[in-house]
């Protein structure tokens, strides 16, 4: 893939991303294009050989692997995870409310956005939608509605003497977006009447996970095109990465990816990292004894979009750690553990890049600031797996629209394919002779 394909891949997977849920059907279409076999939660595995396979949970988290010659001939895993999910707004079960003439949505603050820049866009819904059909049986089909449908309206710098001073946001109050003027519209018929757009046939809305999102298409910005402006670049930049690196290598060895959702709200869910999934199904393939020995000769590549300098704030960074955009991969370093990286995963990774052409950095939060964190840590936890956590550098992570150069989304795709091509010698983390 080159790179002007790899962009115009990138875009149309975020075009057709608004949510987790989206993303794990994007990535889904992918791999069943390229043969992958669906396997079922619900149904009893045996031993599915050689081949290349994918789960899901929830709809919103997904496992891919390859084993070339089944479970029993696997001696090792390159593995590599990323999150699906995104800070915003998640509508509430009985979502509209009237009031003065206005209709409006409730909802709930998904995550840590960065709220003053969901004033003012374009805002659509998407998301999961559970219904019944005429034959009494529950079904579930993603909808997006894809227009504008919805902003959440600044108050007028004339009627706010704070607007451009210190400026606090009511998370309650502020920020409910406008659907509608005049008499409130039966939201559950409006959800039935988009449904039936996509030839289903419900007969009634029992229930929804549906997110407020920017309706603005990501676009190259930038004199030379080289920045990619977009939402939710974190994390569908390296989600997109992987599952590409997965499922297009000729050359892949033994390799798995997972990607979870609800890394934005700590993970905890059936779905999230601190969640059984990855476990689970890595149970289902090898027997507690075999598992213990092949995660010590795995490594884990936790890929999670990481600080960019920004020039406009140098001295948000450590000074001898400032990633660049279009600098390559980030590989990031805490020794709270915030990061899983050690001096050998980090070792390794700087290897791998080496392999791919691309140049890596490394990034280390300030001691006055907090370390963020991200699923790598988690995941090294549970399963004992070394770990490296990297991530493409971005500028205006958690904002509704991110900045990013897209030639490190390219580089980072180089590096995952060298990964999962990668002898089993360089998988093993280097130990200490006496
Ligand atoms: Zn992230």
């Amino acid at each position: 893939m080159n790179q002007e394909d790899y962009l115009q891949n990138l875009l149309a997977f975020l075009s057709a991303s608004p949510t987790a849920f989206h993303a794990t059907a994007g990535a889904r279409r992918l791999l069943d294009s390229q043969g992958f076999r669906r396997l079922l939660e619900s149904e009893d595995w045996g031993d599915p050989g050689p081949g290349a396979y994918y789960v899901t949970r929830n709809d919103s988290a997904l496992i891919a692997f390859v084993l070339n010659q089944g479970a029993g001939g696997c001696r090792s895993l390159r593995m590599a995870g990323a999150h699906t999910d995104s800070p915003g707004f998640r509508l509430k079960p009985n979502t509209l409310h009237s009031s003065e003439g206005h209709v409006r949505l409730g909802v709930e603050v998904y995550g840590g956005p960065l709220l003053s820049t969901w004033f003012d866009r374009d805002c659509s819904l998407a998301g999961r939608v559970i219904w019944l059909d005429r034959a009494g049986q529950l079904q579930a089909s993603l909808v997006d509605f894809k227009r504008p449908l919805a902003v959440i309206p600044s108050l007028a710098a004339h009627l706010d003497p704070t607007a451009n001073k210190e400026h606090t946001i009511n998370r309650q109050t502020d920020l409910v977006p406008l659907l509608t003027l005049g008499e409130a519209p039966d939201f559950a018929a409006l959800l039935l009447d988009r449904l039936r757009e996509d030839q289903t046939d419900p007969t009634e809305i029992l229930g929804f996970d549906l997110f407020l999102y920017d309706a603005q298409p990501p676009a190259r910005v930038g004199l030379n095109g080289e920045l990619l402006c977009a939402a939710r670049l974190d994390n569908l930049l390296s989600c997109h990465a992987l599952v590409q690196a997965l499922s297009r290598s000729a050359d892949c060895q033994d390799a798995l990816i997972v990607l979870n959702d609800h890394e934005e709200v700590g993970s905890a869910s059936a779905a999230g990292a601190r969640g059984s999934f990855l476990r689970d199904v890595l149970q289902r393939l090898f027997t507690p004894a075999r598992l213990a020995g092949l995660m010590a000769r795995s490594l884990l590549v936790s890929a999670d979009n990481a600080h960019a300098l920004h020039p406009n704030f140098v001295g948000k960074h450590e000074p001898e750690h400032q990633p660049r955009m279009q600098g390559g991969p980030v590989v990031k370093v805490n020794a709270g553990q915030c990061y899983a990286t050690s001096a050998a995963t980090a070792a390794q990774f700087a290897f791998l890049c080496r392999k791919a052409g691309v140049p890596c950095q490394s990034f280390v939060m300030r001691n006055d600031m907090a370390c963020g964190s991200t699923i790598g840590p988690v995941t090294a936890s549970e399963l004992g797996v070394a770990t490296v956590d990297v991530g493409v550098p971005q500028l205006a992570m958690h904002s509704v629209r991110e900045t990013a150069a897209w030639l490190d989304g390219y580089a980072l795709l180089q590096v995952m394919r060298a990964f999962f091509a990668a002898d089993e010698r360089l998988l093993c983390a280097p130990q200490v002779d006496l």
